[in-house]
């Protein structure tokens, strides 16, 4: 059998914590990070700096550089906006103020699809939800995790399917930060805004992504999540090129979950993804 070749020297900039929905704490990310050799990591959890903060919080390690990191959800009318922030002063007064009430709103968002699934005839309870958490923020995948428990779905996928997808039936929205907003959060807070994978957009063709790359460039963004798992060889040369053409800077990372997504691991993906180093370097510049 062969054995993939450990992404060692390579990056990971895309990595969710306890914090959120991931599922291995701060300290199990760094110590997975070190075992497979990663030269940089970054916890991006969802709307929170809990998870990356603690990271930094280790005595530092010569061998791993850890970047401070976030992901935020913006609203947009169709698909779905993520805004990922890097080298962003953590502590920043504005930045914590914001997260606060995007918490609030996401828990609050919680109880209502509980009460949905409650109406739709679930036996679930908030608590049980609790329970799976890991202590953080809670999220749908948690909630998916609790149906799959109770038989109510087989896997996680089919519990977004049947229930929590948007339009689904036990679906609420919650407030969300328009895409300017979250890209001023992050440079005010010192760091550099990066669109998370772009297919998510779904946008209908090159054109259209463009116009929104555009769009968003004016409002302040610096990067393009050019090297992910679902992007492929046409979708990361279509990014590069997009990436190129108006001067923002590439990024990568897995979005590792661990058991919440159990066919993406650290560092490379699928098995095939290995993000160099240089670009943790453009993204310092693209600091100053
Ligand atoms: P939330 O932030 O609580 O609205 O949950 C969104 C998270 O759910 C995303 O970041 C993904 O991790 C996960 N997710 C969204 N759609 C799906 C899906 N169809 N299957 C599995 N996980 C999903
Ligand atoms: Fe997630
Ligand atoms: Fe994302
Ligand atoms: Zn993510």
């Amino acid at each position: 059998m062969e054995i993939a070749p450990r992404p060692s020297g390579c990056i990971d900039l895309h990595v969710h914590s306890t914090a959120s929905d991931g599922s291995l704490s701060p300290l199990k990310i760094i110590e997975r990070a070190k075992e497979i050799g990663l030269r940089a990591v970054a916890i991006t959890d969802h709307d929170t700096v809990e998870g990356s903060a603690e990271a930094l919080g280790y005595p530092p390690c010569p061998s791993l550089e850890i970047l401070s990191g976030i992901e935020i959800s913006a609203r947009v009318p169709s698909g779905t906006m993520h805004i990922l922030g890097y080298l962003l002063r953590l502590d920043d007064l504005t930045l914590r103020q914001t997260l606060k009430r995007l918490q609030e709103a996401r828990a609050n968002r919680n109880i209502k699809i509980v009460e949905k699934l409650q109406d739709l005839g679930v036996s679930i309870q908030y608590d049980e939800i609790r329970a799976v958490s890991g202590g953080g923020q809670i999220g749908r995948p948690h909630i998916a995790q609790v149906l799959v428990r109770k038989g109510a779905a087989r896997s996680l996928g089919e519990a977004f399917k049947k229930f929590l997808r948007k339009e689904g039936p036990a679906y609420v929205a919650r407030y969300r930060l328009l895409p300017s907003e979250a890209i001023q959060m992050i440079l005010r807070a010192g760091g550099v805004p990066v669109l998370s994978h772009p297919f998510t957009l779904d946008a209908k063709d090159e054109r259209e992504l463009e116009g929104i790359l555009v769009d968003l460039k004016e409002a302040g963004l610096k990067g393009v999540e050019v090297y992910y798992p679902e992007h492929g060889p046409k979708r990361t040369a279509r990014y590069e090129r997009l990436a190129r053409r108006h001067g923002l800077v590439m990024t990568g990372g897995t979005d590792f979950h661990g058991a919440a997504k159990p066919r993406v691991q650290m560092g490379i993906g699928r098995g095939d993804l290995r993000i160099p180093y240089r670009l943790v370097e453009k993204l310092k510049e693209a600091k100053d």
